[in-house]
């Protein structure tokens, strides 16, 4: 089968018998002849508070947690914790704190519902609930509806007049005692099946799963990615070299998801960086971080590329300390990157390829030309192997067109307690991305389609199988099949075809106002119970939804209908 590699030669050695927090912290590392150690004084600059935590003080933090989790609660080997809320110079304190037990961590995106936090919590099977103050009410809702006792819910920060413990708390509590808990030594190769991480992805079809990402995993797409940039960084002087230790970042991703907890987090303070944590995305806000803390590095997805483009209030920053602008997580467009390219004159600007399944990078911005090649998703990064299974079938080479499926050292374990999903995406270390694209002979990506069910909102996943399942629950709607529709600011946003049941079809034909008020009632069944970037664009209605002779839905009919009709106007 033809298959086309990463650059820079085969991938350095990735250790298989450490944790995350052990690499990290506890292992000296080389590459290339450069020390690879979490060296910089500072870790995390608050961003609301400006509050600057040394590693020093990360390291305390943790070992403090670990304990904590262990004499209170016995955490350990394989039991999860959920962490519901944003970005917070604590987050990582409990993602390495369970680490270091043996634990799992499960990130719930803080925008969701009760409901929607119930479903992440009972697929991963959590115990522990870690909370930010904000989202503290929709976090005890979700408890209490799941089990999770309130003497196991954790905030983040003292709410006044609430007494649930506090991560400073627990901290507190474990570093008064003894060191009691055993941190799990792997066997060699062990890396390489314990589980680290449940990030949520709905895969090729169906409802949100839990992908089981392993700590060799994450380990193995950081030192992937140094690689890379050092291997790409060698036409420049050292001066411009693009990642320094002591350089700043921004870490506006959410570290919920793949793409913010791997390269935003780990892989930035892997190459010494110091990151500025920003809780709630502000725009305007974000410019004034970029400003005070001469920002280097900012790693962001579409709908940011298009503020910076387009805001007013751009003109009115110094951001000429920005060396380096990636984007990730859906598409960017030529157009946008030639925009971005000139307000930012001197800055490198590309963009990534990724998904939770190959535990993010799969290509990276080329750092060997100011502006990657427009349209592409970045250069495959060392350790990387891709074929293209073309539309007919058969296996594509270079520049030919077709499914991308990928192989690397990151490569996850497949879905937690579903099989079926797995074996559909993960075949003998293969994975089958649903992504249609192309590469060059310049190992550049390119993607041209998404051939899965999935839709991206401002890069969140939305998977239509969720917002089927929760419509089929309306009274009216007696079939149901949601597409993307295409947006310019989100990307793409879902749009419903509705078939009505039968009491209500012909009023709904003969009473524009019927009509209405039946739509209005279907878009508010979603507001309703669901968070806000899953709310339906549109509907509209259709006598039958299209299927195939086995019952299948036929997406790519309607949603080829959707894009004449915005076309027609
Ligand atoms: P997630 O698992 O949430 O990171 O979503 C992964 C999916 O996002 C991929 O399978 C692609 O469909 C899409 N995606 C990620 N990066 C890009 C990119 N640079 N261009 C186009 N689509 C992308």
């Amino acid at each position: 089968i033809p298959t086309i590699y990463g650059v820079g030669g085969p991938v350095a050695r990735i250790p298989d018998d450490v944790t995350i927090p052990q690499f990290f912290f506890d292992q000296h590392h080389e590459l290339n002849g450069e020390a690879l150690h979490l060296r910089q004084p500072t870790y995390f600059i608050d961003d609301a508070t400006g509050r600057h935590v040394t590693g020093d003080e990360v390291r305390a933090r943790v070992l403090g947690l670990a304990n904590a989790l262990h004499i209170r609660w016995n955490i350990g080997d394989g039991d999860v914790v959920c962490i519901y809320g944003p970005n917070h110079v604590d987050y990582s304190t409990v993602i390495w704190a369970t680490h270091r037990v043996g634990g799992i961590v499960t990130g719930a995106n803080p925008a969701y519902t009760a409901e929607e936090l119930v479903y992440q919590i009972q697929t991963a099977k959590a115990t522990v609930l870690f909370v930010h103050p904000d989202a503290l009410p929709v976090g005890l809702e979700a408890a209490r509806a799941t089990g999770i006792r309130d003497d196991r819910i954790v905030v983040f920060d003292a709410v006044p007049g609430d007494n649930h413990l506090t991560v400073t708390d627990l901290v507190k509590e474990g570093l008064l005692q003894p060191k009691r808990y055993v941190e799990p030594r792997l066997k060699p190769g062990e890396g390489r099946t314990k589980i680290a991480l449940l990030c949520f992805s709905s895969g090729t079809t169906g409802r949100a799963k839990a992908v089981m990402i392993p700590h060799y995993a994450v380990i193995a797409n950081c030192i992937q990615m140094k690689q890379y940039a050092n291997t790409r960084d060698a036409p420049y002087p050292n001066e411009k070299k693009l990642y320094r230790s002591g350089d700043v970042a921004i870490a506006v991703l959410p570290f919920y998801h793949i793409y913010g907890v791997v390269v935003n987090l780990h892989y930035y303070l892997f190459c010494g960086m110091t990151l500025v944590l920003v809780q709630k995305f502000n725009f305007e806000n974000m410019l004034k971080s970029v400003q005070r803390y001469k920002i280097g590095h900012m790693t962001l997805v579409p709908p940011m590329v298009v503020l910076l483009c387009k805001h007013p209030a751009v003109k009115n920053y110094d951001l000429s300390s920005v060396k380096l602008l990636t984007c990730g997580a859906a598409p960017l467009s030529a157009e946008l990157t030639h925009q971005v390219a000139k307000l930012l004159p001197h800055a490198h600007i590309g963009q990534g390829y990724g998904m939770t399944e190959t535990c993010t990078t799969v290509s990276f911005p080329q750092l060997d030309m100011r502006i990657g090649t427009p349209g592409s998703a970045g250069r495959l990064i060392p350790g990387t192997a891709v074929r293209i299974l073309k539309a007919d079938g058969s296996w594509g080479g270079v520049g030919e067109t077709g499914q991308l499926v990928v192989s690397a050292p990151s490569v996850t374990i497949g879905y937690l307690n579903n099989e079926e999903a797995t074996r559909e995406t993960f075949k003998d270390g293969w994975v089958y991305t649903g992504d249609e694209g192309y590469v060059n002979e310049k190992k550049e990506l390119f993607i041209i389609d998404r051939i899965k069910e999935l839709i991206k909102v401002r890069g969140f996943q939305v998977a239509p199988a969720e917002l089927e399942g929760h419509l089929l629950d309306h009274p009216d709607v007696a079939d149901v099949c949601v597409v993307a529709a295409p947006d310019d600011y989100s990307g793409e946003l879902p749009f419903a075809f509705v078939a009505l049941h039968e009491r209500v079809r012909a009023q709904v034909a003969a009473d524009p106002r019927e009509a209405e008020r039946v739509r209005q009632s279907i878009l508010k069944h979603v507001a309703d119970h669901k968070t806000q970037y899953k709310w339906l664009a549109g509907v509209e209605f259709i006598d039958v939804v299209p299927k195939n002779p086995s019952g299948k839905l036929l997406r790519r009919v309607l949603r080829d209908r959707l894009k004449e009709g915005l076309q027609a106007g």
